[in-house]
């Protein structure tokens, strides 16, 4: 099959003949249809945060079981799915809490590479998926089956993009229909946030980006205000009718000095949640005893604390509702051979979510 193989950090994606391994008992194969461009696979590609080489990225992703394990019950071929990179057992003490993104079982498929090719090199699946690729084979407990009647490129999003803002507000944060929030960062992730916040019924939505264009955007996804980094304060006071500062602010960006900044747009007994993950290695100053006189919160959300069979479907049941926008979060799509234009074109930043359709 083909897949787009990093062979180089920070050079383009090589296409490339690549043959997937056995499909084992708790595994599912996908014929995969669409895979959206995360940043994650851009930092990865760019060697931002290490790893095997070569290695095939795309985590976002959607598809048809072609083929299951002998262990998969629930899931038969055919099915339509979404393909993520969480993989939980429902078993071990994170799972049990709810904690399924920190799953601590290990799998038979850490033992080894799930892809090689013809020169009888190991080629990594990265992060659990390998989905820049016509086929991925994954863990039964990464997908979550879609109606057949959705559109691929809007049903990839909702395995990394949406789930991580929309679930940093439903799951992670304590928001609900009294916040007053800000939202930091208006890009793919923020969005969501943004109508992550709407749907939960928060009354004050302020978008804070540097982009007046993705700030227009922003509106769209139910931002009641919006503000540069230069104006946030003034905004947050008209918009909070003179209070000290909201309830809640998420960072979306992965910038240190945005999450100080945002420290500061928080009233007292507010909630910080970090979003956004700033390369390794940056710090932010916290007087630890104004976190306390001021009774501040801060937590961190990886991947919107999702369980994905409670969340997506949910996700879908708002997106027929009209609640949640998906198909304008589609920026452009790619077939697998434009791979690189579709990367090049998200680390312009330009654009929301760029889409590469397997088909
Ligand atoms: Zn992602
Ligand atoms: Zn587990």
């Amino acid at each position: 099959m083909k897949a787009a193989v990093c062979r180089e950090f920070g050079q383009p994606l090589v296409i490339e003949d690549v043959m997937l391994g056995e499909v084992g008992p708790g595994d599912v194969q996908v014929d995969v249809a669409a895979c959206a461009v995360c940043h994650s696979d851009i930092h990865y590609a760019e060697g931002a945060w290490g790893g095997y080489l070569p290695a095939v990225y795309g985590h976002e992703a959607a598809g048809v079981i072609t083929a299951v394990g002998s262990d998969v019950s629930d899931l038969t071929v055919g099915d339509h799915v979404v393909v993520t990179l969480i993989r939980s057992c429902g078993n071990c003490s994170q799972c049990d809490r709810g904690n399924h993104v920190f799953c601590e079982t290990s799998f038979a498929s850490d033992e080894g590479q799930r892809l090689s090719n013809d020169a009888g090199e190991d080629v990594q699946a990265a992060m659990l998926c390998g989905a820049f690729a016509e086929e991925v084979i994954v863990d039964q407990s990464q997908v979550v089956t879609i109606p057949k009647d959705m559109d691929w490129k809007v049903a990839s999003l909702l395995a990394c993009g949406v789930i991580t803002g929309v679930g940093a507000v439903t799951n992670t944060s304590t928001i609900d229909d009294r916040s007053t929030v800000v939202v930091v960062g208006a890009g793919g992730v923020g969005l969501n946030a943004i109508q992550g916040a709407a749907i939960v019924g928060a009354p004050v939505v302020i978008a804070i980006d540097l982009a007046d264009e993705k700030l227009e955007i922003a509106k769209q996804f139910g931002a009641t205000h919006v503000a540069t980094p230069d104006t946030a304060r003034e905004v947050i006071k008209e918009a909070t009718g003179g209070r000290k500062g909201v309830s809640h602010a998420l960072v979306t960006v992965g910038s240190a000095p945005a999450i100080s900044s945002a420290l500061r747009y928080i009233e007292p007994g507010g909630e910080l949640v970090i979003v956004g993950m700033p390369a390794s290695g940056n710090e932010i100053e916290i007087d630890p005893v104004i976190i306390a006189a001021v009774g501040h919160r801060i937590v961190g959300s990886k991947m919107g604390t999702s369980q994905i069979r409670r969340d997506i479907p949910q996700l879908i049941e708002w997106y027929k509702e009209g609640k949640l926008k998906l198909d304008e979060l589609v920026s452009g799509t790619y077939q697998l051979d434009d791979i690189n234009s579709a990367i090049d074109d998200v680390a312009d930043g330009g654009t929301i979510r760029n889409v590469v359709m397997m088909g």
